[in-house]
């Protein structure tokens, strides 16, 4: 089998030097929903955002401080990725899973998926996923729009938006976000290249024009060190390089 790799809306990963020897598959044209009763099916290109409106305008709930993750669904599940007290596992029920290796389409449930922190079965199994379905809160309209919109504002205030970034480089550490110790140790505004230690979220390493992928990953590597020298913990990258 050729080597290849699905990717989502790719704002989690970086090819190294931008080059993959194999086939990528880019799900973001797979986007279609099926609503029944209070679940809802999302393919795997389908947006969090976009999904949360559609409940929303039929009075259901569910991801509403999801919104604004600029990730697909089969990203967000692989990564189980979160924001403020949600997590895209808190409402998962089951995913339609290809296994490559296997040649096998099966079903999984929230245990095969052994979600945890930024992490999943999928992630272990390299499995990829085709669609997955979620419960539905019943919750007004207008309550759910607010909590999105009270979210959004949150995440515009604390994230740098005006660049390009992968989100958040790196995972917490025991329940501390990785920014507080980057901050602490200095990095603020650090540069290298065209890659930067953001000034308004020190967890994020934005691209201030014409970043290489050589910049990032130095980067990512001083930070790592750094904080190692200052701290005497190890940073772990939340973000994927392959
Ligand atoms: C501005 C910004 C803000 C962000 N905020 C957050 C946040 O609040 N919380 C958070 O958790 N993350 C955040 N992120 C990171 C990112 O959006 C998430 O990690 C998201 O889950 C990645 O989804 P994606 O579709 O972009 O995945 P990609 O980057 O395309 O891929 C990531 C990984 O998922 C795999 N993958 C993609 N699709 C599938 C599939 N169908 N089946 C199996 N594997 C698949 C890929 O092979 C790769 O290994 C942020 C990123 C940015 C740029």
């Amino acid at each position: 089998m050729a080597p290849f790799i699905v990717v989502g809306r790719m704002s989690n990963i970086l090819f190294n030097n931008g080059i993959y020897n194999g086939i990528v598959v880019k799900t973001t044209k797979i986007r279609t929903y099926l609503l029944a009763e209070n679940t809802i099916t999302l393919s795997c290109g389908a947006s969090i955002s976009n999904a949360a409106r559609i409940l929303a305008r039929n009075d259901l709930g569910g991801f509403e401080g999801l919104v604004g993750i600029p990730g697909s669904i089969g990203g967000m599940l692989r990564q189980n990725a979160g924001a403020f007290t949600y997590e895209i596992s808190d409402r998962f029920i089951k995913a339609l899973c290809y296994f490559p290796r296997k040649e096998l389409l099966t079903e999984l449930s929230k245990e095969d998926m052994s979600f945890s922190y930024r992490n999943s079965g999928v992630k272990r199994q390299e499995a990829v996923i085709i669609n997955a379905t979620f419960e539905a809160i019943p919750r007004s309209s207008e309550e759910v729009m607010n909590e999105i919109n009270e979210c959004n504002k949150k995440r515009r205030a604390s994230q740098p938006y005006d660049y390009p970034s992968l989100g958040s480089a790196f995972k917490k550490v025991n329940g501390i976000s990785a920014g507080y110790y980057i901050e602490k140790a200095g990095l603020k505004g650090f540069r290298i290249g065209g890659a930067r230690v953001s000034e308004k979220h020190a967890g994020f390493i934005i691209n201030t024009g014409g970043a290489t992928c050589a910049d990032y990953i130095e980067l990512l590597n001083y930070v790592k060190l750094k904080v190692n020298q200052i701290f005497d913990i190890w940073i772990e990258e939340e973000i994927e390089v392959i």
